[in-house]
C-alpha cells in the first residue's frame, strides 16, 4: 500500500498531464498519489477523475514557495477548500508574480542567448504557474543545453547573474492560511542537497507552533547525512513524516514511486482536511 504524496503535472512545471500520472500510478502498483502543482488547483479535477477511473486514491495538493526568516521553505498544502476565497486570491498573486518573475529572467537571460518571452510561453503550453523549468525548457529547445537539469546547473540556480527568487508568502502566513482552509501543512524536502545546510530545528519548531503537521524526510534530493537529526526534531515535534517523489515527469531525474507514504500516512492526512479527495 503505497502512496506518492507529492507530484507536479504540465499545469505547472511537469512534463505529464495529471490523467498521464494516474496512468503511470496504477503502472507502478501505486495505491493512490497527491497532485501537488505550484500554486494551482487546476489539475485537481483532472486527477481525481483519472485517479477515480483507475480504481486510485486520490489526494488534491499544492507546493507553495515560500520564505520565513531569509530561507526559502517549500510548503506542500493538502486538501484546502477548493473554493476558498483568500487561498484563490493568494494563488492569483503568486502566478502574476511568477509571470513577472520569469519574463525579467528571460529579458537577463536574452543578453546573453537567443531567448524570447513568446517561445517561452509558447513552450509552456498548458501551464498555469511559470517558473525555471519553462525558462529551462526554451533554452534546451533553443540548444544552448541537453536537458533540464543541465540548464538548472549552468545558468537558472541562485546566486546566477539571471537569477531572481519568485513572490512569496511568509511560512509561517502560508500554514495559517492553508490551516484556515481546512487543509494540512507539511514541509516539503527540508534537507535537499542543493541547500547548505537543511532546515534547522528552530524554525521547524516555530513553524510547528504555526500549524505545521509533518515533514516530508523521505524524498529523493533529501541529503541522507542530515535525516537523522531532522527524524529525532520530527519526534519530538509530533510531526507526521511523509515520503514522496517530486515527479515532473521527464523534467527531472526524480521517478514517480521513488519514495512513498503508506496508507497511515495517507489517511492521517484525508481523515484531516476540508477536500480529502
Ligand atoms: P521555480 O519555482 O520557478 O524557482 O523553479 C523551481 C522548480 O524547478 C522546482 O519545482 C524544482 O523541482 C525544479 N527544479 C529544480 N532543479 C531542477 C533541475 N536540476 N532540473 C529540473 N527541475 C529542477
Ligand atoms: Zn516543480
Ligand atoms: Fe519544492
Ligand atoms: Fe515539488
Amino acid at each position: 500500500m503505497r502512496f506518492d504524496l507529492h507530484t507536479h503535472s504540465n499545469i505547472s512545471d511537469g512534463t505529464t498531464s495529471p490523467s498521464e500520472i494516474a496512468e503511470l500510478a496504477v503502472e507502478i502498483g501505486l495505491e493512490g498519489f497527491a497532485l501537488t502543482d505550484h500554486d494551482t488547483v487546476e489539475g485537481w479535477s483532472e486527477g481525481r477523475a483519472a485517479a477515480k477511473f483507475h480504481g486510485l486514491q486520490f489526494l488534491p495538493g499544492i507546493e507553495l514557495t515560500t520564505n520565513e526568516l531569509g530561507r526559502s521553505v517549500h510548503l506542500l498544502a493538502y486538501g484546502t477548500k477548493e473554493d476558498d476565497g483568500r487561498i484563490q486570491e493568494e494563488l492569483q498573486l503568486l502566478r502574476d508574480g511568477r509571470f513577472a518573475r520569469a519574463e525579467e529572467m528571460v529579458f537577463r537571460l536574452s543578453r546573453d542567448f537567443e531567448l524570447d518571452w513568446e517561445s517561452v510561453l509558447n513552450l509552456s503550453g498548458n501551464a498555469l504557474s511559470i517558473g525555471r523549468p519553462h525558462l529551462a525548457d526554451a533554452l534546451v529547445s533553443a540548444g544552448y543545453f541537453a536537458d533540464r537539469s543541465e540548464a538548472f546547473e549552468k545558468v537558472l540556480a541562485p546566486g546566477g547573474p539571471y537569477y531572481l527568487p519568485t513572490v512569496y508568502l511568509g511560512t509561517a502566513d502560508a500554514i495559517e492560511m492553508v490551516r484556515s482552509a481546512g487543509g494540512f501543512a507539511v514541509l516539503a524536502h527540508p534537507a535537499a542537497f542543493r541547500m547548505r545546510r537543511p532546515i534547522d530545528k528552530n524554525l521547524i519548531a516555530f513553524l510547528t507552533e504555526a500549524g505545521l503537521g509533518g515533514i516530508e524526510l523521505r524524498h529523493p534530493e533529501n541529503k541522507p547525512l542530515w535525516i537523522p537529526e531532522l527524524e529525532a526534531v520530527a519526534a519530538d515535534l509530533g510531526l507526521l513524516v511523509t515520503g514522496a517523489s517530486d515527479y515532473h515527469g521527464d523534467g527531472k531525474p526524480n521517478r514517480l514511486g521513488q519514495e512513498t507514504s503508506d496508507a497511515y500516512v495517507f489517511e492521517r492526512i484525508r481523515n484531516s482536511v476540508a477536500t480529502p479527495e
